[in-house]
């Protein structure tokens, strides 16, 4: 294995590339970069600042002003730590919204390609292995049916006290699919390099010890 290497994780919302990524960071001891962590807080400072999604003028300015960081595992939006305030199904669609913006990815690739540079790295997202490190050493796609991926998702929700029902959560994947795979800019797609792990009706040791395998071989 090189010294810096970089794992590009790829793969539609609710796959389970956050919890993946974030374990296999740890057992082989890099940082943990979630790129998704980013769209959610530009689409939170956004709706926080009131700015139209078709204001590019007060875009552009708001978006040469955020600085966005990974400190020990809280996400820092301009200095202020946002992990709980980003991850409402509210924050999710205007993440999925905002990320089809070319200033906003133009952005936010940027900084991605900065922080993959220095170091070795896992990083997750749609776009990771086919754009943001097209020349990714490890490259994985990680998949599971919509079905199970809402399935995941409206477990996570009830744990936290959130009172979606099941259909919505499912519809939300399945339009954030959509948004996703429709995109003009990066869409998600595997990269012909990835591959591909459906993680369907696999438990989370298993699809970790899964990718472990691919990187240690
Ligand atoms: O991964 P997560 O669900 O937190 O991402 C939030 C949204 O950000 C996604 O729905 C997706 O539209 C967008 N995203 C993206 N490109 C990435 C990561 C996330 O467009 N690399």
């Amino acid at each position: 294995m090189k010294d810096i290497y970089r794992i590009a994780i790829d793969g539609p919302s609710g796959a389970g590339k956050s919890t993946i990524a974030k374990a296999v960071a740890k057992a082989l001891n890099i940082d943990y970069i979630d790129t998704g962590a980013m769209y959610r807080a530009v689409g939170y400072k956004m709706d926080k600042k009131g700015i139209p999604f078709e204001e590019c003028e007060a875009l552009d300015a708001m978006l040469e002003s955020t600085d966005i960081d990974f400190v020990g595992g809280d996400v820092i939006l301009d200095g202020e730590v946002v992990n709980a305030l980003i991850r409402t199904p509210e924050v999710s669609m205007l993440a999925s919204q905002c990320s089809q913006l070319a200033p906003v990815r133009t952005k936010l690739v940027e900084i991605q390609r900065g922080m993959g540079q220095r170091k070795s790295v896992i990083m997750d997202g749609r776009d990771i292995g086919t754009n943001v490190l097209k020349d990714a050493e490890y490259k994985i796609f990680l998949t599971a049916s919509a079905e199970e991926r809402a399935n995941r998702r409206f477990k996570e929700l009830q744990e936290k006290g959130e009172n979606q029902t099941y259909e919505e959560v499912l519809e939300d994947i399945k339009q954030r699919d959509h948004n996703d795979m429709t995109r003009e800019l990066n869409p998600l797609r595997k990269a012909d390099d990835a591959i591909e792990v459906d993680t369907t009706g696999m438990g989370i040791d298993e699809v970790v010890a899964a990718v472990l395998d691919i990187v240690n071989k």
